[in-house]
């Protein structure tokens, strides 16, 4: 929820108030109660202080208003104490602990437990407390920086004693030396129209919007470069370490692919959608010998998923039949002119429809109609249908 400033600060400093009395009279539920009804999800880009090694990269919304809410909470805990020249820190650990026992699955509070813990040197509570957040939680970028942080700091002779599950094995990867090719082929496009490398759970960073921008724009936008140079620096720091290739240890090795050692990942590459990977890796060389994060050719894979068109209403997508009206057709056949047909040429697979059907979306059909296979040669269509029109007469025609 986005809040104007000015109303932002009243209703802070008067929650700050009724916390702060209601505290002191000893009426700790209901302070609780007041900390509670704020809104913790502000969009300001300030604040960010020491807990992010490179604020101005950092791009990750999911990360921004999770650290956002927990950084609010802070200011809440820091009051106790404020009033007395005894220890602070044991009170507003304890305070946080009893806000945890009434809310048990208030993530801002258990994350902000585990900084506080971390802060104070108490590095194994810290883990603990970071585990049950991400527990409730997966693939939450913020709590993975906790653990992370945290993990670093555990000395060595405490982590030989301690039994890491996968993801937390993976947090400590030295990943220098490793690439993934996804952030230099992917494009997928989502209902809103944003533009993602990968599995948004995964990476989750929009490189664009394709209702606003063009297919250059979106490709070598700022932040697809980021992502690349990320990849190419081996800190891989917008993936989740629950990634599958990360997690499993399947990333290729950059000297594999620069030396065209590709046999090997065949194997993976079958679990993926493309067929052609080994000849899609191979031109992507120069980009990695040079550490180029601008791309002159791609998208290599293309998943649209920008249409919910669809004739059915399957209770696990949907709960009413939804289909574009004329003015979203309107637009959707703008982003087919702007965006994706100038894409064609470089396609090597198309998935579509990551939403809604191919052949019951007038605009999914134009985007069909428009794969001539003299023209555009290598390029192999995957279909994800409900199958209704595969041989009927599609939705709006006659
Ligand atoms: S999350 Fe995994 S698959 Fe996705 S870009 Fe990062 S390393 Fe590649």
């Amino acid at each position: 929820m986005k809040i104007k400033n000015t109303d932002r600060s009243r209703q802070l400093e008067a929650c700050r108030t009724d916390f702060w009395k209601s505290y002191k009279a000893g009426r700790i539920r209901d302070a609780f109660e007041k900390i509670r009804s704020i809104p913790m999800f502000y969009s300001e880009p300030e604040g960010f202080g020491d807990l992010i090694d490179n604020p101005a990269d950092d791009i990750r919304p999911a990360f921004r208003a999770e650290h956002d809410g927990c950084e609010l909470l802070r200011t809440f805990t820091n009051m106790i104490g404020s009033d007395s020249d005894a220890d602070t820190v044991p009170a507003r650990l304890r305070f946080l602990r009893e806000l945890i026992r009434e809310f048990p699955d208030w993530r801002f509070a258990i994350n902000l437990l585990a900084l506080m813990l971390f802060e104070n040197g108490e590095y194994r509570e810290a883990f603990a407390a970071a585990k049950t957040s991400y527990d409730l939680k997966e693939n939450c970028p913020f709590g993975e920086h906790i653990l992370r942080k945290i993990l670093r700091k555990l000395s060595a002779d405490t982590l030989p004693g301690m039994v890491l599950n996968r993801l937390e094995q993976s947090l400590l990867l030295d990943l220098r030396g490793f690439i993934c090719t996804k952030p230099f082929t992917n494009f997928e496009v989502w209902r809103t129209g944003e533009v993602f490398v990968c599995c948004g759970a995964w990476v989750p960073v929009s490189i664009g919007n394709v209702f606003e921008q063009s297919a250059d724009e979106i490709w070598n936008s700022p932040e697809a470069r980021e992502l690349r140079r990320s990849v190419l620096d081996g800190d891989f720091r917008y993936c989740s370490r629950s990634c599958a290739l990360i997690s499993s240890g399947l990333l290729m090795k950059k000297s594999d692919l620069i030396e065209e050692n590709l046999e090997k990942y065949d194997k993976l590459w079958g679990i993926l959608v493309y067929k052609k990977a080994r000849e899609i890796a191979k031109s992507l060389t120069p980009y990695f010998v040079k550490n180029e994060t601008r791309m002159a050719e791609g998208p290599h894979f293309v998943n649209l998923a920008h249409d919910y068109t669809c004739n059915l209403y399957c209770p696990s997508c949907r709960s009413e039949i939804r289909a574009a009206d004329r003015e979203r057709r309107n637009k959707l056949n703008i982003v087919r002119d702007r965006v994706i047909l100038p894409l064609l040429p470089n396609i090597r697979e198309l998935l579509l429809a990551g939403d809604g059907d191919p052949f019951a979306s007038q605009h999914y059909r134009s985007i069909l109609k428009a794969l001539d296979k003299d023209r555009f040669p290598d390029l192999r269509l995957s279909v994800l249908t409900n199958g209704m029109f595969v041989y009927g007469k599609p939705m709006g025609t006659t």
